[in-house]
C-alpha cells in the first residue's frame, strides 16, 4: 500500500485566454473549486491507478476542508489520521490560460499546521510499501516523515515541490527524487535535465526528471540514463500532471514492473490528465490507463 504525507489544497480556478500582466484585469471564461493539493493529488492518482491509498496531512475548520476531506474518501483513499485544524484550509489560486499552462499562489492554511507524527502516522507508514512526499508541509515535518521511513524499510518517493533547498538529512532519506525540470536545474543550478540528474544522484539513489509533453529521464548511479517519451496528445489543462504521474509512477513500481515500463505507465496516466480540464477530477481510473497504454 501507499501512504502519502502531504497537502491537501482547496484549488480555486480561474480559466482565462491569457493570464493577465501585473496591473491588468482580464475576464475570464469559466471559475472552479476542484480539490488539489500535491499530497492529495497524488492520494488520488495512487488510488484511482489501483493502489490501497492512506493520506496523512490536515484540512482547516471550515467548509474547504469538509469537501477536502469527503472528495478524499469518495476517491477510497483512507482519511481516518487526516487531521482537522482550527483555521482555514490551504488553497491554490491558480489560472490556467488557453493554451493549457498555470500559474500558480499557495496559501498553506492548515497544512502549516502539521508540524511532526502521531504514533499513529508512524505505524501506519510502516505498514505501508511507499511513502509519497512533497514540500508542500513543513520542511521538518517531510523530513521526519522520510527518515522514519527510511527507518521501518519504507520506499520514500519525493517531489521536490514546490523548488527549494532541501536538508541533507531529507536527501538522506530519500530513495527516489522526481523533480520537473525547472525543479531538477533550481536544485543544481543546471538547466540540462541530464546534467541535473547526474548532479542529484550524489545525493539520492535514483532520480526521475520530468520533462512535459517531451516524458520523462530516468538516472540510477551507476547505470546509463534513460528517457522515455512521452504520448502525443492535445493538452487542455497540465495541472497536475506531475502529481498524476508520481502517483501512477509509484503504484507501478509497488507492482515491480521494470522502471522503463513503470515511466511509461506513468506517462499514459499523464498523458489521460492533461487531456482534461482540472486536477484530481482529470485524474485517470486504473482501466483506462491499462486502456491508454496498451493501445
Ligand atoms: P509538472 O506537472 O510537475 O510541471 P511536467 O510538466 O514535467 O511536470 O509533467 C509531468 C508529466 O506529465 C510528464 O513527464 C509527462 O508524462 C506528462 N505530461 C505533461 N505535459 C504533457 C503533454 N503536453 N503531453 C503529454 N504528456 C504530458
Amino acid at each position: 500500500s501507499i501512504v502519502v504525507l502531504g497537502s491537501m489544497n482547496m484549488d480555486l480556478v480561474a480559466y482565462v485566454s491569457r493570464a493577465p500582466a501585473r496591473g491588468e484585469t482580464v475576464t475570464g471564461r469559466a471559475f472552479r473549486t476542484v480539490p488539489g493539493g500535491k499530497g492529495a493529488n497524488q492520494a488520488v492518482a495512487a488510488a484511482r491507478a489501483g493502489a490501497e491509498v492512506a493520506m496523512i496531512g490536515a484540512v482547516g475548520a471550515d467548509d474547504f476542508g469538509v469537501r477536502l476531506r469527503s472528495n478524499l474518501e469518495h476517491c477510497a483513499v483512507d482519511t481516518d489520521l487526516l487531521r482537522t485544524a482550527e483555521g482555514p484550509s490551504g488553497t491554490a489560486h491558480i489560472v490556467v490560460d488557453d493554451e493549457g499552462g498555470n500559474a500558480i499562489v499557495v496559501i498553506p492554511g492548515a497544512n502549516s499546521t502539521v508540524t511532526s507524527l502521531s504514533h499513529g502516522d508512524e505505524a501506519l507508514i510502516g505498514t505501508a510499501d511507499t511513502l509519497l512526499l512533497q514540500l508542500e508541509l513543513p520542511l521538518s515535518v517531510v523530513t521526519e516523515g522520510a527518515a522514519t521511513a527510511r527507518r521501518l524499510g519504507v520506499r520514500t518517493v519525493l517531489t521536490p515541490a514546490p523548488a527549494q533547498q532541501l536538508p541533507p538529512e531529507l536527501l538522506a532519506a530519500t530513495d527516489l527524487l522526481v523533480p520537473n525540470e525547472h525543479e531538477a536545474a533550481a536544485l543544481t543550478g543546471r538547466t540540462d535535465p541530464r546534467a541535473a540528474a547526474q548532479a542529484l544522484l550524489r545525493d539520492v539513489p535514483e532520480v526521475v526528471v520530468t520533462l512535459g509533453a517531451s516524458g520523462s529521464l530516468y538516472a540510477a548511479r551507476g547505470a546509463e540514463p534513460v528517457t522515455v517519451p512521452a504520448p502525443r496528445v492535445r493538452a487542455v489543462d497540465t495541472t497536475a500532471a506531475g502529481d498524476t504521474f508520481v502517483g501512477a509512477l509509484a503504484v507501478a513500481l509497488g507492482e515491480g514492473r521494470p522502471v522503463p515500463e513503470a515511466l511509461a505507465w506513468a506517462q499514459a496516466a499523464a498523458a489521460l490528465s492533461v487531456q482534461r480540464e482540472g486536477a484530481s477530477t482529470s485524474m485517470p481510473y486504473r482501466t483506462e490507463i491499462e486502456a491508454a497504454f496498451g493501445s
